[in-house]
């Protein structure tokens, strides 16, 4: 009989016992894999013990149909405490005889060691790896650490594991030709490398401001290979909080260092959405400087920010991100760092907001709805949407900016996030697929016996009744009174729209204005 019942799924949360357990169930689990069928179908990937043992990425049908990994015997040997009694008691009543299982089925602690030792050993070259290692690098406790902590279901990896790896990659970003750069850095800086090398290095909990400073320098390296020094812009985001400690060199790289631009922009973007961004007190007038320089508009607002996720002021960050936002060169953008997106899964993902923005945006805000550009007050109104409750005060301002034809679904929809945030997102959604379905006229097809831009006909918008003459010839149409976008749709024996012939011009056929630009 076929049980396909799975055997050994089990995600275990300690670590993997020393000396594995060979008993009556090991040899019958590993008798019993042997003889299994490896399935059809694998996985997308291999999954990790939480000791760092690794299955691989298929399934086994054992001789009695029950479904099983290829960890099944390393989870009998070295995690026994961890599997449930009745699945060993399954095990105990197989009848595909004992066999003893060799390294790679028990896949212990010490053989996934060797393996973590290897690929340690191969990424960084024998060489790379002994100046590491004569800074002060163990290698024997960054394996260890290395090893394992895979947390159960799905849940990422433990904070020493997590440790270990950001400081693996910033060891692999750092291109051999570098390292005597590094050193010389660093004993410019510190004196002596050992002396870095013994908070840098040390693993677990290896000091990440001792290496903000080296890592902006490296990003000066011009002989390295390019694609190193890229990876190194990226590593900043491995020193967490502690990568303020190199914006005052950054900002300095950003104005003078032309081609480094894109890099530096990298590495910047992590840190300004750093929220608790630790910045040397040093650094703090010339970031106030920065923010006042128009020469370097890019750099201004990234000043803003830092000071922002430094928690020294965060007015001048909303004041730049609302400018940028209602001329609406990057509104998405503005939007997004302003209000946060942490709960988004598209656009610019991953920034954490600017708490308090509304008390300084309001006023702002209130005074782009009376702008004479329309878009602007547009602009205005999603924004104040965003503000949520702390846009109480405004709701009589927004009503009024509604009375235009063009603004009224958007100050509805603002209205909404205000009054009732909870909800308001589902609301939208449904009220705007309730438009779409209603945004369409009909009319009858072209008429193929006269000149095809001579015929015209009466567009009456299904939203605001606005009416115009427009060319039969067109499929789409944005209404110039409410601005929202209308289909239009040939349908023959149509007769109850208003056709218009025009052999002369009589009526001028409506220009091709842009639809709006919806930032
Ligand atoms: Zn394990
Ligand atoms: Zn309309």
């Amino acid at each position: 009989m076929i049980s396909n019942k799975g055997l050994l799924y089990v995600e275990p949360s300690q670590a993997a016992s020393p000396t594995p357990v060979i008993d009556d169930v090991t040899q019958k689990m590993c008798a019993a894999f042997r003889k299994a069928r490896r399935s059809d179908g694998g996985w997308a990937g291999v999954h990790e013990c939480m000791c760092g043992a690794h299955s691989t990425c298929w399934d086994y049908h054992l001789p009695n149909g029950d479904l099983t990994n290829s960890l099944c015997v390393h989870y009998v040997a070295h995690h026994r405490s961890e599997v449930p009694a009745k699945q060993l008691a399954r095990i105990n009543a197989f009848r595909f005889g004992e066999d003893k299982p060799n390294e790679q089925e028990l896949q212990g602690p010490e053989l996934v060691l060797a393996g973590i030792r290897a690929s340690v050993e191969e990424y960084l070259g024998s060489d790379r790896l002994g100046t590491w290692v004569a800074w002060g690098l163990d290698v024997e406790a960054l394996c260890r650490s290395l090893r394992g902590g895979c947390l159960a279901k799905m849940a990422g990896f433990t904070e020493a594991r997590q440790d270990a790896d950001a400081l693996f990659s910033i060891l692999c970003s750092i291109e051999e030709k570098a390292l005597p750069r590094l050193r010389e850095s660093v004993q410019h800086a510190r004196g002596d490398v050992r002396s870095w090398g013994a908070e840098a290095l040390c693993v677990p909990g290896w000091n990440r401001e001792a290496w903000a400073m080296p890592l902006a320098d490296l990003m000066r390296f011009a002989d390295g290979d390019p694609i190193h020094r890229r990876v190194v812009a990226m590593s900043f985001q491995l020193l967490g909080t502690h990568a303020g400690a190199a914006i005052t060199a950054l900002f300095d790289l950003a104005k003078w260092a032309r081609d480094l631009q894109y890099d530096v922009g990298l590495a910047l973007r992590d840190i300004k959405s750093t929220p608790g961004l630790f910045v040397p007190p040093a650094a703090v007038p010339g970031l106030f400087e920065l923010v006042q320089d128009s020469s370097y508009p890019e750099l201004q607002i990234s000043a803003a920010l830092v000071l922002a996720r430094a928690g020294l002021n965060t007015e001048h960050a909303v004041r730049a991100l609302i400018r940028m936002a209602l001329e609406g060169k990057e509104f998405e953008y503005a939007a997004a760092v302003l209000c946060g997106t942490r709960n988004q899964t598209e656009g610019y993902v991953g920034e954490p907001g600017i708490e308090g923005w509304g008390n300084v945006a309001s006023p702002i805000l209130l005074a782009a709805l009376q702008a004479s550009d329309w878009q602007t007050r547009l602009r205005a109104i999603k924004l104040l949407g965003r503000l949520g409750r702390d846009a109480g005060e405004t709701l009589t301002a927004l009503e009024k900016a509604g009375e235009d034809p063009k603004l009224r679904s958007h100050v509805e929809e603002a209205l909404l996030r205000i009054r009732s945030p909870g909800s308001a997102d589902k609301t939208i959604e449904k009220k705007k697929s309730s438009e779409k379905a209603k945004a369409q006229v009909v009319v009858p097809p072209i008429d193929r016996n006269k000149p095809r831009h001579s015929q015209f006909f009466r567009f009456i918008c299904p939203f605001c009744l606005h009416s115009e003459v427009v060319g039969l010839w067109y499929t789409s149409k944005t209404c110039s009174n409410c601005q929202k976008s209308i289909r239009i749709v040939k349908q023959p024996g149509r007769t109850e729209c208003e056709l218009i012939d025009s052999v002369s011009a009589t009526p001028s056929p409506p220009e091709r204005k842009p639809g709006p630009t919806y930032y």
